[in-house]
């Protein structure tokens, strides 16, 4: 049976077991403690926001669950803690700060989440809207060429060029820096960096940024709080500059009448029910994590969208307990870095290193002789005036894994910082930085930092725990929509537009539409 007339006959059944007891719309329905819907979409960030929208325009009732809490840009620009004064806003169920120095804090859900694994810190948004909200907003279309050493040739890049990338842009409305902002103080970094890189001999270009260049020339006018053009990124931009999920496809979602989306809801489990049904259970928690009520929905489509770390927890969870009997024992595996390291480069003169957000251009080295590397010029607030920081992205191997750990319930991380394939890596950016270093007399400030990464990446990976379309194995309704589908790296580009293009093609299929 196709899943349209599938869909078709569990609304009319969900609608007449509503009728029966007095309850008219679908979404609203409560059935004792329990809710039934038709869709379930668990997360809000690039591969969530995309399924609920794509899902909400056809009609079809759909719950998202999302851990965090709504972040509504305020006209007074105070909706998030800024590095200077962090509280709770900054970050997720901690009493400190997780970036830059570790500063004591209140107890709240905030935006910036981290996962310490064994060999790596991995970084991730919290919120409706996740990743977007502390993203730097770069809008990266990896090349033919890099994809296809990441990606199996079953996807086809020409369709992604010609169809999803593009859909994606016309959402998130991404833009290069225009010159007169370049030109300001707040970006002397940004120039610097591109004219050493010209003075090496490497490509350097200005990025794709999903921000709205006129709330930031706002912001230098005094018009505006200064946020983005103070640097700060990471625990959200207060002047509205970002153009994030919530204000686009989530938005959009909820204008259908078919999306709601439920903050402050933690996914604890995902059970098969019922045959060709599923129970998710969830916390519901207070801003301060405090859990006030235990939930759960049934749903005819489950589609997991929390996170390359969220989902896999999910996937090995309900492996672990015998919720879903049919995962394979590929979950959890293949996981990567996308080969995220951080460099600081002390320069002869001043750079306002702390100012002028969010990384705004790219040195793409893509020909270096040891392997191909991207460098991407970023604000940071613990550097001291003549740095300049960057971010150095290749292609990681998914040698990461994560695995059930039974008595903290949770998943334990592991990478081998130190395999043949990140050492190459390491090597690639260093090369990288001896060009432009000798060009400009330039001089690295410290080792490169491969200890952290911003872009998790893998754990139910395309071809080994789901089909190209995102299909889990072995379950028909259930779908993998986010960042755990790509196998550890989206081929020397950040991963927001590669996320969300892959959600786009998955939920085409989804909806029996095909540009094949
Ligand atoms: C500091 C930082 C800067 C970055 N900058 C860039 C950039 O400039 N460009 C770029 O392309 N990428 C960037 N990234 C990476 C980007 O944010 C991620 O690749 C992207 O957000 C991943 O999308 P996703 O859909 O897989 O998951 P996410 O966007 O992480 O969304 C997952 C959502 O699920 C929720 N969730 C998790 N577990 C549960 C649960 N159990 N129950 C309910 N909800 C749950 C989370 O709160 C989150 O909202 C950055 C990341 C960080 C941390």
């Amino acid at each position: 049976m196709s899943p349209t007339l599938k869909r078709r006959q569990f609304l009319q059944a969900s609608l007449a077991t509503a009728a029966s007891i007095g309850v008219s719309k679908l979404h609203a329905s409560a059935f004792g403690r329990e809710e039934h819907v038709e869709a379930v979409v668990i997360g809000s960030g690039f591969g969530g926001a995309v399924a609920s929208l794509r899902l909400g325009q056809a009609g079809i009732e759909t719950i998202i669950l999302e851990r965090g809490r709504r972040w509504q840009i305020t006209d007074a620009g105070d909706t998030f803690s800024t590095y200077q004064e962090p509280d709770g806003r900054s970050t997720w169920l901690s009493p400190s700060t997780i970036v830059f120095d570790q500063v004591p804090i209140d107890t709240y859900t905030g935006v910036l989440d981290v996962k310490v694994g064994n060999g790596i810190k991995a970084y991730r948004g919290a919120g409706v809207g996740g990743g977007s909200l502390v993203y730097n907003a770069v809008t990266y279309q990896p090349t033919q060429e890099l994809f296809y050493k990441v990606f199996p040739r079953t996807i086809n890049y020409k369709e992604l060029d010609r169809v999803y990338y593009p859909r994606v842009r016309s959402i998130l409305k991404p833009s290069p820096i225009p010159d007169e902002i370049l030109q300001t103080d707040y970006y002397l970094s940004s120039r610097i960096f591109l004219e050493q890189a010209n003075k090496a001999g490497l490509k350097a270009r200005k990025l794709d940024i999903a921000v709205n260049w006129n709330i930031i020339c706002q912001e230098i006018a005094g018009e505006k709080v200064p946020s983005a053009i103070a640097g700060q990124v990471y625990y959200g931009i207060n002047s509205g500059a970002k153009n994030s999920l919530d204000r686009n496809y989530l938005s959009m979602a909820e204008a259908s009448g078919h999306v709601e989306i439920r903050p402050l809801h933690v996914v604890t489990s995902i059970e098969e029910f019922d045959g060709n049904r599923f129970r998710i259970t969830c916390n519901k928690i207070n801003e301060q994590g405090t859990v006030l009520a235990q939930k759960s929905f049934v749903c005819h489509y489950l589609f997991l969208a929390a996170g390359s770390i969220g989902t896999t927890e999910l996937l090995l969870r309900a492996k672990a307990t015998g919720t879903l009997k049919r995962l394979n024992n590929q979950v959890g595996k293949l996981w990567g870095t996308n080969g995220d390291g951080v460099s600081a480069v002390i320069t002869n003169g001043p750079t306002h290193p702390a100012q002028g957000g969010p990384a705004a251009t790219v040195i793409e080295y893509f020909d270096n002789p040891i392997a191909p590397i991207v460098t991407e010029q970023l604000p940071f607030p613990i550097v001291p005036e003549g740095v300049i920081t960057s971010l150095g992205q290749a292609i990681a191997k998914p040698e990461g894994y994560l695995t059930y750990n039974t008595s903290t319930q949770s998943v334990d991380l592991f990478w081998p910082s130190n395999s043949v394939n990140n050492q190459k890596n390491t090597q690639a950016l260093l090369y990288t930085y001896q060009l432009l270093n000798q060009a400009n007399g330039t001089t690295l400030a410290q080792p490169l930092d491969f200890s952290s990464t911003a872009h998790p990446l893998g754990g139910a990976t395309i071809g080994a725990v789901c089909n190209t379309y995102g299909q889990v194995q072995g379950y028909s309704h259930l779908y993998v929509v986010d960042g755990s589908l790509i196998p550890g790296s989206t081929a020397c580009t950040n991963p927001s537009l590669t996320i969300a293009a892959l959600a786009e093609r998955c939920m085409d299929r989804f909806l029996n539409r095909s540009h094949d």
